[in-house]
């Protein structure tokens, strides 16, 4: 660095408009001694000159090392001469070459851990730098960015004041999690404790809606992360997916892939040694011993797994394996309902939405009669099956798409036809699928605007309305088929 000041070889500057500046990368090198030990570890930083273009950024190009064919004529002009040799050393030679050309390279991104001594030893290197060079990084134009919980629990809070669905919180934790997958658990290894907090974050902010680690919720969070077909949302389930990004790192490991850190992993613990029967050495860090560790999981790992962009989704999906599927995997496949509808449908399956039976088994004090025949006590069976109210709006709905209905009285028999009839890509299956699961909504809705807003709506208008969503909502081929259908009066 600090020939690279005295050479003066650069000069910090505003990019000017349309100028497209190259990159830059660390190119690390190991100089040995005639043991085989390391003696110096070499770092220099380099343009990546390749993305240049001749006539353009550079007229001539010039070799680093002299040719040996150039070495041996001047050895034997030397000996036909019988001229005297001298050799020297020219330290930084790189530095001592004249541009002609301009050449914008984009400035450094420096990694630490979020620790104080990290970021102090960092400081150090600035100060020397500074010392050396004359130049101060400017706090303005410097910035530093965290990744983990923090920034996570900033996105959360900037969305509480939103009022927003369950299934509308879901797409936003959905993103946030692929945001950590695809960047941070590919990078770093997270530890245990960190990864909890992000779960009990995205859970909280799922069922209550706040940016506060909350008790409450009525799915629990591993079943959220089950595929759908296994009777989950498809979440990614972060500690799962860090366990693959570890074996991953492990297998590079193993295959001894050209990294510096790989390189030095080999030379300082691995030695002669194969990386499955080794010790793994206590004085590791707790980082090194993770990687080595994970030796045990390689064997979810395929060659043909590595060649493959998406390896580690591939993992992933090995390591969740198969699972029980639940009866009902059809209804939440391939479902052109509203998320909304989608998500009370998949609480409902599971007999998780909080109706009068459930939150008087919690100790609640409840009027737990349905609140619209005002009869029988209220649970999900007679709510969604037996409710005389519910009943007629089924019934005009069916008579809508043209499907003679027999009355079917117990929760078994409805469900039962529900599953048989959401089976398959038929244009019916996927039109019964879409009217049920809008239905459930339109039901559950019903009966809160009833509890919460005295308010009612008719029964007839609640069936106009799941009719009208679902001809919007239907797909192209589908709503051709609906358009036959008359609502009938
Ligand atoms: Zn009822």
């Amino acid at each position: 660095m600090e020939s690279m000041y005295s050479n003066q070889v650069w000069d910090l500057v505003e990019p000017s408009t349309g100028l497209k500046p190259i990159g830059c990368r660390w190119i690390y090198k190991n100089k040995r001694e005639v043991d085989g030990k390391v003696q110096t570890f070499k770092a220099r930083l380099v343009a990546k000159g390749f993305t240049q273009k001749e006539g353009i950024d550079y007229e001539e190009t010039f070799s680093p090392v002299a040719m040996l064919k150039s070495i041996r004529i001047l050895l034997s002009i030397v000996a036909h001469y019988n001229y005297e040799i001298w050799k020297m050393d020219v330290k930084t030679t790189f530095l001592n070459g004249s541009l002609d050309e301009c050449i914008y390279m984009n400035d450094l991104l420096m990694f630490a851990k979020g620790e104080i001594i990290s970021m102090q030893l960092l400081q150090e290197k600035f100060k020397i730098f500074r010392k050396a060079s004359g130049l101060i990084a400017n706090q303005s134009k410097s910035a530093i960015y965290y990744g983990g919980v923090a920034e996570i629990t900033t996105r959360i809070s900037s969305w509480t004041a939103k009022k927003l669905s369950y299934a509308g919180r879901v797409q936003l934790v959905k993103s946030v999690l692929f945001g950590i997958q695809s960047y941070c658990a590919q990078l770093f290894i997270i530890p245990a404790k960190v990864m909890k907090a992000i779960e009990g974050y995205c859970r909280s902010y799922i069922w209550s809606g706040t940016n506060e680690i909350t008790k409450k919720s009525l799915v629990a969070w591993s079943k959220i992360c089950l595929p759908k077909t296994a009777g989950g949302l498809n979440l990614t389930n972060l500690r799962l997916w860090n366990k693959v990004a570890i074996i991953r790192t492990c297998w590079d490991l193993k295959n001894k892939k050209e990294i510096l850190w790989i390189k030095w992993i080999h030379e300082y613990y691995i030695k002669s040694q194969t990386l499955e029967s080794m010790t793994i050495p206590l004085q590791a860090s707790w980082m090194v011993k993770k990687i080595l560790k994970a030796r045990e999981n390689l064997g979810y790992v395929q060659p043909e797994d590595m060649k493959n962009k998406s390896m580690i989704r591939n993992i992933y999906l090995k390591m969740v394996g198969e699972l029980p599927k639940v009866t009902w995997k059809n209804i939440m496949c391939n479902n052109e309902a509203r998320p909304k509808a989608r998500f009370i449908t998949w609480l409902q399956q599971q007999n998780r939405l909080l109706t009068a039976t459930r939150l008087e088994k919690w100790g609640i004090q409840v009027d737990s009669r349905c609140v619209m025949c005002k009869t029988v006590a209220e649970t999900r069976d007679h709510l969604f099956v037996k409710c005389p109210i519910r009943r007629y709006i089924w019934q005009k709905i069916m008579q809508w798409i043209q499907i003679t209905w027999r009355n079917l009285n117990t929760w078994n028999q409805m469900q039962h036809w529900i599953e048989q009839n959401t089976k398959g890509k038929s244009a019916k299956s996927r039109i019964v699928k879409m009217i049920y699961t809008e239905y459930v909504y339109a039901i559950w809705m019903e009966r809160n605007k009833r509890i919460f807003e005295q308010k009612e709506t008719i029964e007839d208008t609640v069936a106009r309305e799941i009719a009208y969503i679902c001809h919007v909502r239907a797909s192209s081929t589908n709503k051709r088929m609906l358009q036959h259908c008359k609502f009938p009066r």
